[in-house]
């Protein structure tokens, strides 16, 4: 089964692009509202980093997710597409004075911390401004997630967060600073989850901070989970919206929150992947010894995951229903890596013919680059193309 595409259209825009099914979006969106909204306090945030193109932030904004944010840039962009300022959370490990400065101007809702010196700096900028900060710790949970070693973060060796055995000093800590309020904890253990006991395991790590945290009677306001629920990259016709329905279940039914206890997510990748492809051309056809090459006109400059990552992205030829035949995908960038697939089956390719890289809407767009003097590809949505 392949996707559906205005193709005659596509064939009038220059390639390559990127194309956002905004029906799907929309779809997802009213998903994760209405099983999210099933459970009182569930706060969902669309993680900013995964897609900031604008229009795509302003549908995401209108369904009334909160944004979560990891950089000042990304607090700009979330603002302008009308995200509140209350519903911005800010993570990061290496904030800079600007961007806090800028946190605390704009009164964002909390700033997810990850070290002591971090701490210190945003106690005393937030003085310098006459303001409170308030903070989440984000706290490493020793959690492995059973993804790719590039994207787990959760594991006790990893730069991000506060080991749980400095927890309780940090927060000590925090009740000698008179410009920053504790609020809660922040976690988040990966990226591309589909094994639902990966979020059990962290479930069952928080309930055990919780009790640790209750016997030193500290008050946690708010717990955030982060993201991290996977999409299908293998059919992202047949599986177009991920399960958030056992994936928010997971959490109401593991995770045991406290009275007035809030519970906030942190969702990218399943929010947008499957509503964007990259739409690029055929150039050429061109038969190596032993293999078929498939030179199109996209390269990792505008989609760098299978180069990064060596992501899989699945690959259709929208143009041609022919015999099947097995080609290398690759672009034209001066680097062997820019690959997109090697050794897979698509419909015969000739010049000028159009390829779909379909879930390409999370970590695509955003992470396109200019090298080779490339221009960075354009996004249109549905309602700009049709
Ligand atoms: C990247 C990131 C997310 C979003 O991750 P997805 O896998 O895209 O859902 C959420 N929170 C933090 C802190 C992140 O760094």
């Amino acid at each position: 089964m392949k996707g559906v595409f205005p193709i005659e259209k596509f064939k009038k825009t220059d390639t390559p692009f990127y194309y956002y099914d905004t029906d799907l979006l929309r779809e997802t969106l009213n998903t994760i509202n209405k099983e999210a909204g099933k459970y009182e306090n569930f706060c969902v945030h669309y993680a900013i980093k995964a897609n900031a193109n604008p229009k795509i932030l302003n549908i995401i904004c209108q369904a009334g997710l909160g944004a979560d944010c990891v950089s000042g840039g990304e607090i700009l962009a979330s603002l302008n597409a009308g995200f509140p300022s209350n519903k911005i959370v800010f993570a990061g490990v290496g904030k800079n004075d600007k961007e806090i400065k800028l946190g605390l101007e704009k009164n964002i809702f909390c700033f997810n911390v990850e070290s002591i010196p971090e701490l210190e700096v945003i106690n005393c900028l937030a003085e310098n401004s006459g303001k409170v900060a308030s903070v989440a710790l984000r706290i490493n949970p020793d959690v492995g997630a059973h993804t790719h070693a590039n994207i787990t973060t959760g594991l006790a060796e990893n730069k991000f967060g506060i080991a749980m055995s400095d927890m309780e000093n940090v927060i000590a800590r925090i009740s000698h600073m008179k410009n920053v309020r504790f609020m809660g904890l922040h976690f988040h253990i990966g990226s591309q989850i589909l094994d639902m006991g990966d979020f059990v395991a962290l479930c069952n790590r928080i309930n055990e901070i919780q009790v640790k945290l209750e016997a030193h009677h500290i008050n946690v306001e708010m717990i955030n989970v982060g993201g991290g629920l996977g999409i299908d990259y293998q059919h992202p016709n047949r599986v177009s919206i991920p399960d958030f329905k056992s994936y928010f279940e997971t959490y109401a039914k593991h995770l045991k929150l406290r009275k007035g206890q809030s519970l906030h997510f942190e969702l990218g990748r399943s929010v947008v992947g499957q509503c964007g492809s990259l739409i690029t051309k055929v150039l050429y056809v061109k038969e190596g010894t032993a293999k078929k090459f498939v030179i199109v006109d996209a390269g990792m400059t505008d989609l760098i995951r299978p180069a990064l990552y060596h992501a899989y992205h699945k690959i259709e030829n929208i143009s041609n229903d022919g015999c099947i035949n097995t080609y290398d995908v690759v672009g034209p960038i001066c680097e062997s890596s820019d690959v997109f697939a090697k050794s897979i089956d698509l419909d015969e390719c000739h010049r000028n013919d159009i390829i779909a890289i379909r879930s390409a809407g999370a970590y695509g767009e955003i992470m396109a680059s200019q090298y080779n003097c490339r221009s960075l590809p354009i996004g249109y949505i549905k309602e700009d193309i049709l």
